[in-house]
């Protein structure tokens, strides 16, 4: 196959599917995406739920340790099919989550039109997808000095459109990478971007505003900050929110403590417009299996501000996923398009919204290749992001199923 991007989440073809295969918004409920696990895909997305907790049983004992997987069996070629939404009502709303997502190193190879191939078949089911890219767009500045700078042409942000993602988070520890020419390069890429992107402007009420959408009738409001915990290369966390926090008038990224009270209160504001608030959190501690305690109690905070679905990025590794409550919370989604660092397996989430409220979640394990790009991964690799799903969610003291 060549690049033609195949995502088949248009509304036409939900409508057909909806029209050949109605399902009742109250089964799906009962089994949130019970209709993935029988449609003809050999590796079908997995339920975070207890009914289908192993779909394909592991044919060898799962492993402990990454460098204990043997080789997945897909080619580094294949261009995954997308999975087919049937006997989703057309009622659900599928948001898709990645982690990060960035185009350094042999990953540069991603930024142009041909580039990212392999997401539609992760993402191609999904109404609204989203990933936190972690990098500043620009092809100038002075690179900041630390362990690590990323930076990438404008030109990615039609690349990850084009490929099916809808809305990226910049609120992360690589915007401001390149300075504040790198950053008003970047904001100066947004203002122009098809692409929208969260967590990141010219002020505090620019950088905190959400991005707005509508989706057969269910309204979102999808936000995206930063914790400002300490970091592998910025060990003083007030040093980092005097460089990285957007002020009254200063721009920046939505940096927690500073930014949190605004924050909080447009989540609380926009909660009562719309019928679903998301926010993608960049926070945690590097390569940790279970969130930190900064991660859990700003979960709290979101979450009794309004906050329905709670993802985040930044450990480059699981953090499992499940309920808070009736929210739906996943702490950490690992690497997306990345090098290999700390992890090269990780996950796709999908949150399903019925009748405005998530649903259901499901997850698609994910092994990124040597060049950057993530595949469906296979055999002991699936079994072994299962483990961790699991064990992740246990450890963050997450339920399988919302509550009230
Ligand atoms: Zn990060």
């Amino acid at each position: 196959m060549g690049d033609t991007p195949v995502r088949n989440r248009k509304l036409t073809a939900a409508c057909a599917i909806g029209a050949l295969l109605p399902v009742a918004a109250a089964a799906l409920i009962a089994a949130p995406v019970s209709a993935a696990a029988q449609d003809a895909d050999p590796q079908p997305a997995v339920e975070v739920s207890p009914t289908d907790a192993s779909p394909e049983a592991p044919d060898a004992p799962t492993p402990t340790s990454e460098s204990e997987i043997p080789p997945a069996a897909v080619s580094s070629d294949e261009v995954l099919p997308v999975t087919p939404r049937s006997g989703v009502a057309d009622s659900t709303v599928r948001l898709s989550f990645a982690g990060d997502v960035h185009f350094a190193d042999k990953v540069r190879k991603q930024a142009g039109s041909s580039g990212l191939r392999t997401l539609p078949g992760l993402i191609g089911d999904s109404d609204i997808a989203m990933a936190n890219l972690e990098t500043a767009l620009t092809s100038h500045g002075r690179r900041t000095p630390k362990e690590f700078s990323f930076r990438a042409p404008t030109r990615v942000l039609k690349t990850l459109k084009s490929r099916g993602i809808d809305v990226v988070s910049m609120a992360n520890n690589h915007a401001l990478d390149y300075g504040a020419s790198g950053l008003t390069d970047t904001l100066r890429a947004r203002a122009s971007s098809r692409l929208p992107i969260v967590g990141i402007g010219a002020n505090t009420a620019d950088a905190i505003k959400p991005w707005v959408k509508d989706v057969r009738g269910t309204s979102f409001a999808y936000f995206a900050g930063m914790n400002a915990e300490p970091l592998s290369d910025e060990k003083n966390p007030a040093a980092l929110t005097r460089k990285w926090a957007t002020g009254a008038s200063s721009a920046g990224i939505v940096l927690t403590p500073k930014n949190e009270a605004a924050l909080l209160s447009s989540i609380r504001e926009w909660s009562t417009k719309v019928d679903v608030v998301v926010i993608d959190m960049h926070w945690g501690i590097e390569a940790t299996p279970c969130p930190s305690g900064r991660q859990t109690s700003l979960m709290a905070r979101l979450r009794s501000a309004g906050a329905d679905v709670i993802v985040g990025s930044h450990p480059h590794v699981l953090q499992g996923a499940g309920f808070a409550g009736s929210a739906a919370v996943a702490y950490s989604l690992g690497n997306f398009v990345w090098y290999n660092q700390f992890s090269k397996y990780s996950a796709v989430l999908n949150v399903d919204i019925v009748n405005g409220k998530p649903a259901g979640m499901s997850y698609t394990p994910v092994k990124i290749g040597a060049d950057g790009l993530p595949r469906r991964a296979t055999g002991a690799g699936a079994a072994w992001v299962r483990a961790r799903m699991a064990s992740g969610a246990r450890c963050a003291n997450l339920s399988k199923t919302p509550r009230a």
